[in-house]
């Protein structure tokens, strides 16, 4: 900077003497053209900004290491919030400004030096303010520093930016989540089960493309309208069921509905309804999904229908063959050979195994089908017992195995249950500990009253059930790997019979086996409980 705008001899604490002019030599206090040193001195002190006037101090290799507050304005402290600095190092007044602001030493070290002003913004942290800065050169090594604190408009700036920011998030956000409601809009629409929303008072809201296609009703003939429209086929029970689980209940209902469409047509469906609710705990809408099973629903039928059909045509044929080959073996026809009669024997048996297959077929079709009725009947345990005793000795005595039927020991118990079914399941256990016993091995018939139900338990000692194999053993055409060798003969019916009568008549199977050890079947009828 030129001489006009130098400071005259400065002195500070430390007694540095610099001389510097703050104006050209004033020869005139009053004459207005010459401005006298006062007026600088009071310009300095005045102005609005803050000033430092300061001595750069260099290391041995020429490089800026410190600077000294030679003189600073009033104004200074309140911009800076330091105060007493004058004769002091930068590096004693904010501990930590070299680590902070390396770059303030570099700039006034080479204004100092080249004499080159540079306005420049920074933040300082140990002050945690923001300063824009014009610095100029006095005189060599020395700088003043003329600045601003503009961190209110920093914070300013930043909150604008970050405001910006957010706004822009926000925006993004926005286009995500519209391009996501989008396709899932239309995954929904295009889905091939009947989706529809409804308010909390059932008036629908949305039906998409399925729910056209299943109703026969067009979108807009549904909108505004209750489910119930196209109903009327609706079980009255089962709609009130269904209404108090979703609207009081405010669970999921799932259930085999059945409706008709717009043209009058039947139509089976899976349906399950959702409500949906609000951080209040009401219910805001509910969802409806509906499955159509009419089709499946046919298929089942005719698969039903064709295996009923041939397992009856089966039967009259096979039953001649036994009444046949009995009647041989009472030597209507003459006397047989020992050969021919064993093999009589073994015709006998594959015939039998065949009328069991048969039945055993005809008895899961008829309880697929669900034309099963379940009675409910008061069955006193010791008739049961008789009918056991008739039903079941006569097998046992052919295999040569006992059995103990300590049902009689029970004879005033009463259960309330279905007799057909209750015996069935008790026959097929009792059958099946025969089968898989060996000759002279006992078979125990028991029963267990407890207070919320009867529990009837068939023991025997005799091949078990190998463990990783117990699992499946309720299964469809499943047979132990040890019973197959065993007793090749065997359906793997019985017990998947066993299990759909005692859901019928809403009993539990359960069982106890270890190989070659033997088994105990167990099954539980809950007291009153039977629809
Ligand atoms: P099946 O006796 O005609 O094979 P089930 O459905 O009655 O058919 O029984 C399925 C399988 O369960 C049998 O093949 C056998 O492996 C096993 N099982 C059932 N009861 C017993 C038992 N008391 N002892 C040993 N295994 C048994």
């Amino acid at each position: 900077m030129d001489s006009t705008n130098s400071l005259q001899s400065v002195r500070t604490k430390k007694t540095i003497t610099v001389n510097i002019k703050l104006v050209p030599t004033c020869k005139m206090k009053n004459d207005p053209s010459e401005l006298h040193e006062d007026f600088y001195e009071s310009l300095f002190e005045n102005t609005l900004d803050g000033l430092a006037y300061c001595q750069v101090l260099f290391d041995a290799q020429e490089s800026p290491v410190d600077w000294i507050y030679i003189k600073v304005n009033k104004n200074f402290e309140k911009l800076t919030g330091l105060k007493g600095v004058i004769g002091k190092k930068v590096t004693e007044v904010i501990p930590g400004i070299h680590a902070s602001n390396p770059e303030l030493f570099e700039i006034y070290g080479r204004v100092s030096l080249t004499g080159e002003s540079q306005r420049f913004e920074t933040y300082v942290e140990p002050l945690a303010r923001w300063f824009l800065v014009s610095v100029y050169r006095p005189q060599k090594g020395f700088f003043v520093a003329i600045f601003q604190n503009i961190t209110d408009q920093k914070q300013a700036q930043k909150d604008l930016e970050d405001a910006r920011v957010a706004a822009r998030n926000v925006f993004e956000d926005l286009q995500v989540e519209e391009e996501n409601a989008r396709k899932f809009y239309e995954a929904v629409n295009a889905a091939a089960e009947h989706i529809i929303i409804t308010d909390a008072d059932g008036v629908i809201l949305y039906a998409n493309k399925a729910a056209e296609r299943i109703t026969g009703y067009s979108g807009p003939e549904m909108i505004g309208k209750r489910p119930s429209l196209w109903g009327g086929k609706m079980d009255s029970a089962f709609y009130k069921k269904m209404w108090k689980t979703i609207k009081y209940d405010k669970t999921t209902f799932q259930g085999e509905v059945k409706n008709r469409r717009k043209n009058g047509q039947e139509y089976f469906a899976d349906l399950y309804i959702s409500p949906i609710l609000g951080t209040d705990g009401n219910v805001n809408f509910f969802v409806g999904i509906e499955r159509d099973l009419t089709r499946e629903k046919e298929i089942e039928k005719l698969r039903i229908d064709f295996l009923s059909l041939v397992s009856h045509q089966l039967r009259t044929p096979l039953s001649g063959t036994k009444w046949l080959i009995e009647t041989i073996k009472r030597g209507v026809i003459g006397k047989m050979t020992k050969k021919q009669d064993e093999y009589l024997d073994q015709i006998y048996q594959i015939n039998e195994r065949m009328i069991k297959l048969v039945f055993d077929m005809l008895s899961v079709l008829r309880l697929e089908s669900e034309e099963a009725v379940v009675k409910k009947e008061t069955v006193p345990v010791s008739d049961l017992y008789e009918e056991l005793n008739i039903t079941m000795g006569p097998a046992a005595k052919s295999r040569e195995v006992i059995l103990r039927n300590r049902v009689k020991n029970h004879k005033a118990v009463v259960v309330e249950t279905d007799l057909t079914m209750l015996r069935s399941i008790l026959e097929c256990f009792i059958s099946n500990a025969i089968n898989y016993s060996m000759p002279s091995q006992e078979i125990t018939l028991d029963l267990k009253e407890e207070s919320t139900g009867v529990v009837f338990s068939v023991q025997d000692s005799g091949i078990g059930i190998p463990k990783e194999e117990q699992k499946r053993i309720f299964e469809r055409f499943y047979r132990g790997s040890n019973a197959k060798i065993f007793k090749p003969e065997g359906t793997g019916l019985g017990l998947y019979v066993a299990s759909m009568l005692a859901e019928k008549i809403r009993a539990t199977l359960s069982f106890e086996s270890e190989e070659g050890k033997g088994s105990t079947f167990y099954l539980r009828i809950p007291k009153n409980k039977v629809d």
